[in-house]
């Protein structure tokens, strides 16, 4: 019950659930204040005005879905929100941003990889409407944004990174050079008003190139925590452990990254991807970079069996045996990491985000 009749900014403005891609879902609460720093950040960085059309792909319950709303509400832009049906009707999607004239997308890259694969792609032209392709929520492999970077070469692609309790995004990266499809994307640089530390397993700050750490925020996007579950919140919302005179909050992601040579942040798994496979340390985002590469994988997933040892390889688009995965996949990796078992889908099961449903996955294949 609120005793006053005013709301400031350190009020809530929503309470979001995450996803529960890795685990049970927590709502995570967030305050006015986060949401103004970071729609005043990204309506001044991708120049949205009241002549903007954005067409939204994330459910009002998933987090990418406050950029959406909030640069329209902050600029008057449209926001167009399309039905989920028309992401399984490629042809009708396309029509829908070409009528509409969208200028603004901001899709997980599932979604875009898609509509990339699909050979109605070339059909509809959006060269004259489209201005900026951003996106956020899993890795967007090199592969499928070359086939929108060959198609759309004037559009302005952007990845964006973050997980909801840090309010949507906290890094980004605008694509301004050529990638080989086998290269990683970076996710680039802290927006505004944002530090990104990124720390080693003894807490020790991480400024070298290609050395790997624990991604961790600090800054007014932070949550205000877990809603009614203190512990939780206790245990990923932490004292900024470079500095002890006052108390600081950090927030630890879960995520590994490293930075590349020019101190761009590179994604490279979550930390519970990270696995321990014949002695070997391995990161299963950088398997699945290497699959993605392959002649009409369209879309992949990596999985691990701990109790046997075991690592699953799943595939959407081309059929492949394992062996044949496996002897292309040596050229790319060392031994150990090749998958004990490959499956090939028709397509991935995507959870209510739109992204790639890891935990249907392990329920159906693994567990
Ligand atoms: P959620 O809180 O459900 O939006 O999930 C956030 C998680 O998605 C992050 O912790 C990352 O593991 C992943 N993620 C978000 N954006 C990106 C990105 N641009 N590249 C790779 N992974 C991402």
């Amino acid at each position: 019950m609120r005793f006053v009749d005013r709301i400031i900014d350190t009020d809530l403005l929503y309470v979001m659930f995450t996803s529960g891609s890795t685990g049970m879902p927590k709502g995570v609460a967030v305050t006015h204040r986060s949401v103004v720093d970071y729609i005043d950040w990204v309506v001044e960085q991708f120049d949205i005005t009241e002549k903007d059309s954005i067409g939204n792909q994330a459910p009002f319950y998933f987090d990418n879905s406050i950029l959406d709303i909030y640069s329209s509400v902050k600029t008057g832009a449209e926001l167009h929100i399309i039905s989920e049906e028309l992401f399984h009707q490629i042809p009708q999607l396309l029509q829908y941003l070409a009528d509409n004239r969208i200028s603004t997308i901001f899709w997980v890259p599932s979604a875009l990889s898609q509509v990339a694969w699909s050979k109605d792609f070339e059909t509809v032209d959006l060269t004259k409407t489209l201005k900026r392709v951003l996106f956020c929520g899993e890795v967007m492999h090199n592969k499928n944004l070359n086939l929108w970077r060959y198609r759309l070469p004037n559009v302005q692609y952007a990845n964006l990174y973050g997980p909801t309790e840090i309010t949507d995004a906290c890094t980004y990266y605008i694509v301004n050079r050529p990638f080989s499809d086998d290269e990683p994307l970076p996710i680039g640089r802290p927006m505004r008003n944002t530090e990104i530390l990124v720390l080693d397993d003894q807490d020790k700050l991480v400024i070298e190139p290609d050395i790997v750490g624990e991604l961790c925020v600090r800054g007014t996007c932070l949550a205000a925590g877990y809603y009614n579950d203190p512990e939780r919140t206790a245990q990923s919302f932490i004292q900024n452990p470079l500095q002890k005179a006052y108390e600081e909050k950090i927030y630890r992601t879960g995520d590994l990254v490293k930075y590349n040579e020019y101190h761009e942040l590179i994604y490279l798994s979550r930390k519970d991807f990270q696995i321990k496979h014949l002695g070997h340390r391995i990161e299963l985002g950088e398997i699945e970079t290497a699959a993605s590469t392959l002649d009409g994988v369209a879309a992949c997933c990596c999985l691990y069996n701990p109790v046997y040892d075991f690592i699953v390889l799943f595939l959407e688009g081309k059929s492949y045996t394992s062996s044949e995965i496996n002897k292309r996949l040596s050229m790319l990796l060392p031994r150990y990491m090749l998958p004990s078992l490959v499956i090939c889908l028709d397509s991935m099961p995507l959870n209510a985000n739109g992204k790639i449903d890891r935990v249907k996955l392990r329920e159906k294949y693994i567990n």
